[in-house]
């Protein structure tokens, strides 16, 4: 990509009315553009992100036998009447809408309902468990506070999963399963080292536990108690020493920390299936009730708390796996040498599959890197009279402070 063509523009001030630092970064990077409290579009550098985080959480969950789907946005009264969701007084963060005939409509919040509904049509029989399905669609919630940026959206982009099992052994291994899925997934987004499975409350259906990701941060709304030894953590909300028995935990080991939710498994007994009628015919013909799962990963609160954490005072430090490009190839000059050598390594890394950020523009050279700096890119290239007297590229990765020079062959091989 080239960024005398790129239609968006770095900023040096700080967007007016904003407080979260991952929607400051984001929008004076150019990355994201905010509509309104709690409700962002995504620009073509921010979009490659979030399409990043994205395809990470699909490999995941398609290694683990996840059949993606997508669901509709517009819902339909009646099936959340059915499982007592769409009163406002139970539910109380819906949007909602009419059809012209006056029939109400709600703005998709979450899909336990659609998704039980649609499985009517094909599960009959234990032959056709188990069965998990995803999907990654945008969500829409009426949340009282949206100051944090990405972090908590009114309009949110979220990958949720469904499992269904024919039994409690079969629901506890696939839910199992897919904490490792998770795992694996925020790891490969860099945050594995500060994201801890968490003990929450399992809701009012069941005496278990959920599992919610827990991303340390000083920005977290949520207050867990780590036990750092074992990499878990319990939630504030059951933090008690009956569950801390429970759970084999000892209050002294805890330390308490800030925690943002990055995701969470819930298990859902058969609260949906019956209520919606979902059942499965066992080995001997007998009806039986369906024991599911759902499993959310905040996919745009993700990119909000990548770009909150892996940031300095310059801007963001994208990790590798989501990052816009892979390099920022920084022209300096328009010499006709230099155009045409950077014009050409721009060529032979894009045909070598590396992800390029061409800085083609007629600008300064501070200009150029305070840009590299605040889009986060993780490696910056420059090109320039200097380097080409030397037969040699200037590399720099965005995390160190010095530079080296590298001839063609080792510069290639860096990005092999
Ligand atoms: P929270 O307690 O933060 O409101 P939740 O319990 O409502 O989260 P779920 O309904 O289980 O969350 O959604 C699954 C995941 O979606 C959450 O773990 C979180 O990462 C993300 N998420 C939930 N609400 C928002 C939001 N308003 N904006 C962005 N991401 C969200
Ligand atoms: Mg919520």
């Amino acid at each position: 990509m080239r960024m005398s063509s790129l239609f968006t523009k770095t900023s040096r001030t700080e967007p007016a009315g904003e407080t979260s630092k991952n929607a400051k970064l984001l929008i004076q990077a150019g990355f994201v553009h905010k509509e309104m409290a709690g409700v962002y579009a995504y620009l073509p550098l921010g979009l490659r992100v979030l399409e990043n985080i994205k395809q990470i959480v699909r490999e995941e969950m398609n290694a683990i036998g996840g059949q993606e789907v997508m669901l509709t946005a517009l819902q339909p009264q009646e099936l959340f009447e059915k499982t007592d969701r769409w009163d406002d007084a139970k539910v109380d963060n819906w949007f909602k809408t009419k059809l012209k005939n006056g029939t109400e409509l709600g703005l998709g919040l979450t899909h336990e309902e659609p998704i039980v509904d649609i499985l009517q049509a094909f599960v009959n029989s234990y032959k056709d468990l188990p069965i998990y399905a995803y999907q990654i669609q945008t969500k829409f919630r009426n949340e009282l506070r949206a100051k944090s940026g990405l972090l908590r959206g009114r309009e949110f982009i979220m990958k949720d999963m469904y499992s269904f099992a024919r039994s409690q052994q079969e629901h506890d291994e696939l839910y199992e399963k897919a904490a490792l899925a998770y795992a694996k997934v925020y790891d490969r987004l860099g945050l594995g080292g500060i994201t801890y499975r968490t003990y929450a409350d399992g809701g009012i259906f069941t005496t278990r536990f959920s599992d919610e990701f827990q991303t340390l941060s000083d920005v977290g709304e949520d207050t867990i108690y780590v036990h750092e030894g074992k990499k878990i953590a319990v939630n504030k909300e059951i933090f008690t020493d009956e569950n801390l028995a429970k759970l084999g935990l000892k209050r002294e080991e805890l330390v308490e920390k800030r925690g943002v939710e990055v995701g969470n498994i819930f298990p859902l007994e058969s609260k949906y299936s019956d209520a919606l009628g979902l059942y499965y015919a066992d080995e001997t013909g007998h009806q039986q009730s369906i024991v599911m799962g759902c499993y959310g990963i905040g996919i745009s609160r993700l990119m909000g708390m990548i770009a909150e954490h892996f940031a300095d005072d310059k801007g963001i430090v994208w990790p590798a796996a989501v990052a816009p490009a892979n390099v920022y190839l920084a022209r300096l000059g328009n010499d006709a040498d230099v155009t045409k050598a950077a014009d050409k390594l721009y060529n032979d890394l894009t045909e070598n599959g590396v992800a390029v950020l061409y800085d083609d523009r007629d600008e300064r050279p501070g200009e150029k890197f305070a840009d590299a700096d605040l889009m986060g890119i993780p490696y910056r290239v420059v090109v320039s009279s200097r380097t080409i007297a030397e037969n040699k590229f200037e590399v720099k990765a965005r995390d160190k402070s010095d530079s080296q020079l590298l001839d063609k062959e080792n510069l290639m091989k860096l990005f092999a």
